[in-house]
């Protein structure tokens, strides 16, 4: 159950460490800042009213595939043995950055030493007409997915809105429960960001096996009332004019970082929050992480919003250690998603499409049926990879991308379908097994291993 934070002699919660937002950032934090400082006060609040769960699993949440609790994210629990403070439920409605203060929905306020806003992103909703009738829906909560959950039969017919990693998200559950679905999308392919439009074509092909109608280079201008509710969607009007009957409509165009507490305030922000690399903003003792702030990004060489789960829980905990006074460094993270459409597995990092530029190299199977595999190198590194179908090697990849490994003298092995260290040169080979640890770290290493990751990602 939530606790409270500790009311000091002047009646007012004082805690050392104040975290806004219970997802992967805000607990990344948390562990961090208990592996350094056991004592320390540590609050958590969120407006959700959950334990910490693992957001990508909405998606099988509202297939009926998973429940709230084997969605965890850790141990229910986790707070108590961390001694971690949860005000769950309530919102931070205003930060006093001079005064060290929080000001929270109902009326309290909390005093803190050390702030992490970790508030992620708010999902993007563009204000056409008619969004405010009943049966218009975004999909980044486990609320949102109770509420289509609810409004939903196999008579329905959903338009999603918006054919990148949310929309994907959203009508594999729907299709699964039965319902009709039409996606429309503004580019002319879907998951462009994650995908060359090789790729999208093989995802589009899923999606028109699954029996969903995909309309691209298109977006609604209004969402229209039912004749007998003028309430309740009962359908969209295209851009082109074209008018799609439904009982659904929902956005997935995205989120844009949560800014509203720094609004005004001289923390300084891009389109997130701007952190060096210790995670630190622009104002003393305050500190950013996950889909709220720009972290750097080794791919793109300069800071940027990353919006996926294993970058906010890395720059938490680089949070968190600087929060409790270890002066640590992100060494970066980037874009990688890993999806799963209606059976099709797809993994993709980094760049998808390099510029004119002959230090870049694409190296490539070309599409099949259901396989494809990329990797874009810039001067013999590895800048970016696509892998479709057959995903099993995409690891070991990714790890050469992300410690910037020169692959010139093995790149021809990559796209082997066995690709491993056997393919590494025998200098790198070692340099990647390592000594053998001893048997007392391999103990100690298990046992942090067994933490509380019940992520299935
Ligand atoms: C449908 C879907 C599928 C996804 N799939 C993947 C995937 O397959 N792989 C992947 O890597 N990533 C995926 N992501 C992205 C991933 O979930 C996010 O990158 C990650 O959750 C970001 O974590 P965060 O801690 O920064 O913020 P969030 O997870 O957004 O959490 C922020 C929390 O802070 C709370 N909060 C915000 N403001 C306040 C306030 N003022 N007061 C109190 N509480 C507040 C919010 O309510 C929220 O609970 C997916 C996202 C969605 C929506």
């Amino acid at each position: 159950m939530p606790r409270r934070a500790s009311k000091t002699e002047a009646g007012m919660p004082k805690t050392r460490y104040l975290i806004i937002g219970n997802s992967a950032g805000g607990i990344g934090a948390a562990e961090a800042i208990r592996q350094l400082d056991s004592e320390g006060s540590l609050t958590i609040i969120s407006d959700e009213p959950y334990l910490t769960y693992s957001r990508p699993l909405i998606s099988e949440y509202l297939a009926g595939e998973c429940s709230l609790d084997s969605m965890l994210y850790r141990r229910p629990d986790f707070y108590a043995r961390n001694r971690i403070q949860t005000i769950l439920g309530r919102k931070a409605i205003g930060i006093d950055f001079a005064g060290k203060l929080v000001e929270l929905d109902d009326g309290g306020r909390i005093a803190w030493q050390k702030l992490l806003l970790a508030t992620g992103g708010t999902p993007i909703a563009p204000p056409v007409k008619g969004v405010d009738k009943g049966g218009v829906f975004t999909f980044t909560t486990i609320d949102d997915a109770e509420r289509i959950r609810k409004a939903i039969s196999p008579a329905s017919t959903a338009v999603v809105i918006g054919g990148g990693l949310i929309g994907m998200s959203v009508t594999r559950p729907l299709v699964k429960c039965g319902v009709t679905v039409i996606m429309v999308e503004l580019l002319d392919r879907v998951l462009s960001t994650m995908l060359d439009a090789q790729g999208s074509r093989l995802a589009e092909a899923e999606l028109q096996r699954n029996g969903v109608t995909l309309i691209t280079g298109q977006t609604i201008s209004e969402i229209v009332g039912r004749p007998e509710d003028e309430g309740q969607v009962g359908g969209v009007i295209l851009d082109d004019g074209r008018r799609l009957p439904c009982d659904l409509v929902v956005f997935a165009i995205g989120v844009r970082p949560r800014l509203e507490l720094v609004a005004g305030s001289a923390v300084a922000t891009n389109r997130g929050i701007i952190v060096d690399r210790r995670m630190a903003t622009s104002v003393r003792d305050v500190y950013a992480c996950g889909d709220v702030a720009e972290a750097f990004d080794f791919v793109h060489k300069g800071n940027r919003v990353i919006p996926v789960w294993p970058n906010a829980y890395l720059g938490g905990r680089i949070a968190g250690q600087n929060m409790a006074g270890l002066a640590s460094k992100h060494t970066g993270g980037t874009a990688m998603n890993s999806l799963n459409c209606f059976g099709l597995s797809i993994v993709s990092a980094g760049m998808m499409d390099p510029p004119d530029d002959p230090t870049y190299e694409v190296l490539s199977t070309g599409p099949s049926a259901a396989s494809y595999r990329k990797i874009v190198l810039k001067n013999n590194r590895v800048v970016g990879m696509i892998f479709i179908g057959e995903i099993e090697r995409s690891g070991v990849v990714f790890g050469l991308m992300k410690d910037g490994i020169n692959v010139g003298s093995f790149k021809e092995s990559l796209l082997a379908r066995d690709f491993g260290l056997s393919y590494f040169p025998d200098h790198l080979r070692r340099e990647r097994l390592g000594a053998p640890p001893p048997a007392a770290t391999l103990v100690a290493a298990a046992a942090a291993g067994a933490e509380e990751t019940v992520m299935a990602e």
